[in-house]
């Protein structure tokens, strides 16, 4: 069986998934009418019990990167909950039950992360439902491209920063007392960054936030045992690019002026996490890990 071990040219792994000429769908999306479909690794993410007995927490892991990543940890062992928009429950439900095809327990908890005390209400389903929690990824996120700043409205610009930033804080916050030493945060970043489009200026700063909130927090929680890290992807074929995070006419060439010549794929990001998540990264605090097709970062 291929799997994520399967030694191959990653410039032609995945040479069948060219992305569609048109936009799909509004956003956030529902991965199941994304075409191609996104690889998440279900039919070749293999585990082998680097995260066994553990209870972790994905924001937006009803699809893409998110998905990818609870499907990963279910295979590693852990019990996961996910977190969703109540729009995208026919993915959770998929999610949902690739985590229990392992043997492992799943929650599914929709509601909207830019409300506060939904991001507590989360937590507090999170920690319920596992009997504990150990690994926290900050994943869920908004991204719509628009040409010129004048027609950023004044809604998209407080949704992003609200999905992205605040909602990282008010999750993270809402988890802490719950992290025992050995316990591991995981935040989604972006190459966007560093290296920011012209047409997603919102989104790209919510992104350097999130890196700098990252290397100030790991910091702070390293002496408690706690470890932050952030995974930055590069171009990634998921519904967030699908349904507005590009602008139509773009998708189809999405990661072709990337040094591997390709869109990646979910499945292409979860064992960043793992390896973030794991013991086996115990020295590892503050660090952004890059999983960007090649694209030279800072
Ligand atoms: P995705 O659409 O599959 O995942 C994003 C998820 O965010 C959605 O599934 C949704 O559940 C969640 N979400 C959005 N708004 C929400 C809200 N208000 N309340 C609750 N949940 C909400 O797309 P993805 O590309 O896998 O995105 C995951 C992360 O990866 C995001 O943080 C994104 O910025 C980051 N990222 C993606 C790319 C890429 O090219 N796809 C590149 C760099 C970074
Ligand atoms: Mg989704």
């Amino acid at each position: 069986m291929t799997d994520q071990y399967t030694f191959d040219n990653p410039v032609t792994r995945y040479q069948q998934s060219a992305p569609a000429a048109e936009m799909q769908q509004a956003p956030p999306g529902v991965e199941e009418r994304i075409t191609p479909t996104p690889d998440l690794g279900a039919d070749t993410y293999r585990g082998s019990g680097r995260l066994t007995g553990r209870k972790a927490l994905i924001t937006g892991g009803d699809s893409g990167i998110g998905g990818a990543v609870a499907i990963a940890f279910a295979r590693e062992g852990a019990d996961v909950a996910i977190s969703y928009l109540p729009i995208e429950e026919a993915d959770a439900e998929n999610i949902v039950a690739l985590i229990e095809a392992e043997g492992r327990t799943a929650i599914a908890i929709p509601g909207d992360v830019m409300d506060a005390a939904h991001c507590r209400d989360l937590v507090r389903k999170a920690v319920d439902g596992l009997g504990g929690l150990d690994i926290l990824v900050n994943n869920a996120g908004k991204q719509i491209a628009v040409e010129s700043l004048e027609d950023i409205s004044d809604e998209q610009f407080d949704e992003t920063y609200k999905t992205n930033v605040y909602a990282m804080f008010h999750i993270t916050k809402a988890a802490l007392p719950h992290l025992k030493p050995g316990s591991t945060i995981i935040n989604c970043s972006s190459i966007q960054a560093y290296a920011p489009s012209p047409n997603l200026v919102d989104y790209a700063s919510t992104k350097a936030a999130i890196n700098n909130f990252s290397k100030g927090l790991s910091q702070q929680l390293a002496p408690k045992g706690i470890r932050v890290n952030v995974v930055a992807p590069g171009p990634i074929w998921t519904p967030l690019q699908a349904t507005g995070g590009q602008p139509a006419k773009d998708l189809p060439t999405l990661g072709e002026d990337t040094p591997l010549g390709r869109v990646g794929q979910a499945a292409e990001l979860a064992p960043a996490f793992v390896f973030l998540a794991s013991p086996e990264s115990s020295y590892v605090i503050g660090e952004t890990l890059n999983v960007n097709g090649g694209i030279p970062s800072p």
